[in-house]
């Protein structure tokens, strides 16, 4: 895997003091799984580019005590020694560390210095985003941005495409802003890393974010991305990301439009809470209860005997347990509630015999091919008297000032419908299933788009 950095800033040089390698000298660096070695193959005063060639041993992965439990690093043929990757990180930080902290002893004034780059990255991996997110992730920190995708194998054209890019990004930036671009973003595309991440990962995100991740538009999906899609650590990333966010910038939008969706989603709940209060329900299944905020509501109306939280996520239960203060729970508290960890896709007997469900701002995340496993599991088999579900509006999003055209809400969105949609879909499964419908908005109303999320509310029978 080769990484070449080209500048023709004058007098081009200045990148072998910057980068703190001498131009005329070879050199390697020990990774924990084989060598980076950095070279020039070109130094002039018009232009200078360093490379960093990765040597990776793929055979030591699998032996070696660094040996990877992942199933596909796990095998003596991987796409490792090929590709840019969390080595390519590792590398990076250890070969250009004094760089990638913005100092530079012999010319400390270089370091404020933006410069043209031009980066390229003989193989990148973008598994589940390709192109497009290539472009998404790099392109709103200004860089120029040149994909050339990889067929699977020139001889059997028929096998398609891969996941694979060369890729040219050019961008007039300061050397510690491209070095620490590269440092996230390129694992982050890859979505994938040859070590346990654990906690200390968040730091090194963090750090190497500084003053730029925070504001970048896919910030969300960078971070989970980052953090190979672990749930806990990614949210405790992302909302560190959104306090630096509301200290740097406070009072812009950004800050008004989280404060406004905090509100929303309070809103939302109250009025699910309400609703279920006014059916008469006794006992409640709150179906895709993540960190179990509406669970706590329930929890403090005397109404409600039985509390049920289910959702498929168990870092969402483990958070909803903490929020709850389980451990410490008086007795008969804990003895009216229950988690566990379902999907609602598939059959199962513990939704059963309850009064109520609600099921608030789920049904965007799943597959529209799942939605009917999911209607039937609900509605056919489960049948609570009341269900209380609701859903983004999407024809309020162009409301949204910091979202761009056709994007949704959340990047696990699957879909986010209009109003018309919500209402054939539900009108659908209320008659299928015997079930009366009403819809309200959630949310202040506007008279044209409608209120920012919406409710349908079930009734059993007729
Ligand atoms: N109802 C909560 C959480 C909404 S976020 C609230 O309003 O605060 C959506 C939640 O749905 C997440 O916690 C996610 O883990 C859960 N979810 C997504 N797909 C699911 C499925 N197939 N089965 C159960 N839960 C699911």
């Amino acid at each position: 895997m080769l990484l070449q950095i080209t500048t023709t800033h004058k007098p081009a040089t200045d990148l072998g003091y910057l980068l703190h390698k001498h131009p005329d000298k070879f050199q390697s660096i020990d990774l924990s799984i084989g060598k980076g070695h950095i070279f020039y193959p070109e130094s002039s005063e018009n232009k200078t580019t360093v490379a960093i060639l990765l040597d990776i041993d793929p055979i030591d992965m699998v032996r070696g005590r660094n040996r990877s439990n992942n199933f596909s690093l796990g095998q003596y043929v991987n796409d490792r020694p090929y590709v840019a990757s969390s080595f390519m990180s590792v590398a990076l930080s250890k070969a250009f560390s004094t760089a990638m902290n913005g100092k530079c002893s012999n010319k400390p004034d270089l370091v404020e210095v933006k410069m043209p780059f031009e980066v390229n990255l003989s193989v990148l991996p973008a598994p589940k985003g390709g192109e497009n997110l290539i472009r998404r992730l790099f392109e709103p920190l200004g860089y120029y941005v040149e994909v050339e995708r990889h067929i699977l194998d020139e001889k059997f054209k028929d096998w398609g495409e891969s996941k694979y890019y060369t890729v040219k990004l050019s961008n007039t930036i300061t050397t510690q802003e491209l070095l620490q671009h590269l440092y996230v973003l390129i694992p982050a595309l890859d979505n994938d890393k040859h070590y346990y991440v654990s906690q200390n990962e968040i730091e090194k995100l963090l750090e190497k974010g500084k003053g730029w991740l925070s504001s970048h538009p896919e910030m969300e999906e960078i971070t989970r991305r980052y953090l190979i899609n672990l749930g806990s650590l990614s949210r405790q990333a992302i909302s560190r990301l959104n306090e630096e966010e509301g200290i740097e910038e406070e009072g812009t939008i950004s800050q008004e439009e989280k404060e406004r969706k905090e509100t929303l989603h309070q809103k939302r709940l109250k009025l699910v809470l309400e609703q279920i209060k006014k059916s008469g329900a006794e006992s409640v299944i709150d179906l895709g209860c993540g960190e179990g905020k509406l669970i706590r509501m329930l929890l403090k109306e005397k109404q409600f005997k039985r509390i049920t939280g289910t959702d498929v996520s168990y870092n969402e239960l483990t958070k909803a347990k903490d929020r709850l203060h389980w451990d410490e729970m008086a007795p008969r508290q804990k003895e009216r509630i229950s988690l566990f960890q379902g999907a609602l896709t598939y059959k199962d007997k513990r939704l059963e015999g309850y009064d109520a469900a609600a099921i608030v701002e789920v049904i965007e995340h799943l597959d529209e091919n799942r939605l009917k496993s999911f209607e039937r599991v609900v509605f056919e088999f489960a049948k609570p008297k009341t269900v209380v579900l609701t859903t983004p509006n999407g024809e309020y999003n162009v409301l949204y000032e910091n979202m761009e055209e056709n994007a949704m809400r959340h990047t696990d969105h699957r879909f986010e419908w209009t109003r018309k949609q919500f209402e054939k879909w539900a009108n659908k499964v209320a008659i299928n299933n015997n079930y009366k419908v009403e819809f309200l908005p959630v949310g202040e109303e506007d008279s044209k788009l409608g209120a920012p999320s919406q409710m349908a509310i079930f009734t059993y029978g007729n």
